[in-house]
């Protein structure tokens, strides 16, 4: 099926744009794209309100929320989150890390937020700017490329759509579904993980705002997260090499429970806690596409790269990509003659923000570096540049950067004597 031969035949069903994903990334890119004017067609396959995990958000995520104009309902519907809090199972240490002690400015605080309801608000938004919104109704692309993109939506009553847009923008998240164009989907070696979630009740907090703190857990190996969310529920994440959980012995709860019992802080918090939904799972975390973009294509969010969400970056990522495919797609529209120019922007961009946070990913099994997170020192602002950094500053200036590598530069030298003493006891 060509272009010209859909168009002649479904008239009607052209549009500027076709977005494939209608969560965060895909629903903010719908938004921005229907308020600068553009006739938008967004393809959701689940209908909304719907599970999906990642429900901590990032304070630098705030001012994007407040652009796309839900600020309020998000609010709403979380708990306030002053900042993040660092434990180690085997020794009981135990850091804070307030938001409002980054250096840069911005918010101090974020929210935790149910993802059904907060992906539902993002999704009706854009409906309310002009997006023709489909739900339950999955998007297969036929073909793509610089002329325009032809797209099928099957809804689930059988109905099937074909849309042709001048432009695609994948936001299917860990579907990928535009991997086979010029996307070559590489799995991320450094950070094999797979996930185990739930949500239960009764899980006690501290009294006061930090009471609404992601609290991170450190074990060995991996490590688990307590999201507190409103109505008493608290999100249980635990996550593990991934061929731990592929080999286990027994049932997903059984590997959970007997996880969680050799965490002696965790234990105790889910002492009284009951499960209000199943144990799901997720795995093969991390990859990322060759390229964030193709001729006729934007990829934005995990639709491009996925990296292992210790540091809740995932819903950020998925609304500052979205942002800047807007742009560079507006960009290109203005500008044809620099439309190459214009991708390798973005695409060096998203590269950019991923890397900022990557290392300290790829470095969170490190001990020396769990040890400087349990233990922060307030040397020259370096701690100050790290909160920067957990807020959501995947964009700092050189005052964060320099402090950010005196940070590795430390943590290289402590690792460097440890090695020495080890080999000179030995
Ligand atoms: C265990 C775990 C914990 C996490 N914790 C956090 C956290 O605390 N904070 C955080 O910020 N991030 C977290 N994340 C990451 C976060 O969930 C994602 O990064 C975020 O959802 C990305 O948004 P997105 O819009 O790119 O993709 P998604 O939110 O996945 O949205 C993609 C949408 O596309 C739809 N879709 C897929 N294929 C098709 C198709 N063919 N047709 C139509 N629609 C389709 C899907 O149904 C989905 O609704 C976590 C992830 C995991 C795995």
């Amino acid at each position: 099926m060509n272009r010209a031969s859909v168009l002649r035949d479904n008239p009607r069903e052209h549009c500027d744009v076709v977005v494939i994903g209608g969560g965060p990334g895909g629903s903010a890119a719908s938004i921005s794209l229907a308020k600068a004017g553009l006739d938008v067609v967004m393809v959701e396959k689940e209908q909304h309100p719907r599970f999906h995990v990642g429900e901590s958000l990032l304070p630098h995520s705030l001012p994007i929320l407040e652009d796309l104009g839900v600020i309020e309902q998000v609010r709403s519907i979380g708990v306030f989150k002053p900042g993040a809090e660092f434990i180690a199972e085997d020794g009981g240490r135990h850091a804070v890390f307030n938001f409002g002690h980054a250096i840069t400015p911005g918010p101090d605080h974020a929210y935790q937020i149910p993802r059904a309801k907060f992906d539902q608000i993002l999704f009706e938004r854009a409906r309310a700017c002009g997006v023709r919104c489909f739900e339950g109704t999955k998007a297969t692309i036929l073909s793509c490329d610089e002329s325009g993109s032809v797209i099928t939506a099957r809804e689930s009553s059988g109905v099937e759509h074909t849309f042709v847009a001048d432009f695609l923008i994948d936001a299917s998240g860990r579907s990928t579904v535009s991997t086979t164009i010029g996307g070559h989907k590489r799995p991320d070696r450094r950070t094999s993980s797979a996930a185990i979630f739930g949500h239960f009740s009764n899980v006690p907090r501290a009294s006061g705002p930090n009471g609404g703190n992601i609290r991170i857990h450190f074990t060995r190996p991996g490590w688990m997260w307590e999201i507190p969310l409103l109505e008493n529920i608290t999100s249980i994440d635990l996550v593990v090499p991934g061929e731990d959980l592929a080999r286990r012995e027994g049932t997903v709860e059984e590997f959970f429970s007997m996880r969680v019992s050799k965490a002696p802080v965790m234990a105790e918090a889910l002492k009284q806690a009951t499960a209000v939904r199943p144990l799901a799972t997720t795995g093969n975390f991390s990859y990322r596409a060759a390229k964030s973009y193709a001729p006729g294509l934007i990829r934005v969010g995990d639709a491009y790269g996925f990296i292992d969400p210790i540091f809740s970056s995932g819903i950020h990522l998925a609304l500052e990509s979205a942002r800047s495919a807007v742009d560079a797609l507006l960009n290109v529209r203005r500008h044809p003659a620099r439309r190459a120019a214009i991708m390798d922007d973005y695409d060096r961009g998203i590269r950019r923000k991923i890397s900022y946070i990557s290392w300290f990913i790829y470095k969170i099994h490190d001990p020396v570096f769990r040890n400087m997170l349990l233990n922060p020192k307030s040397i020259l602002d370096i701690d100050r540049a790290v909160i920067s950094l957990l807020a959501g500053d995947f964009r700092p200036d050189r005052k964060i950067q320099l402090r950010l590598i005196l940070f590795k530069i430390i943590r290289q030298m402590v690792s460097f004597s440890r090695s020495v003493e080890i080999k000179r006891s030995a």
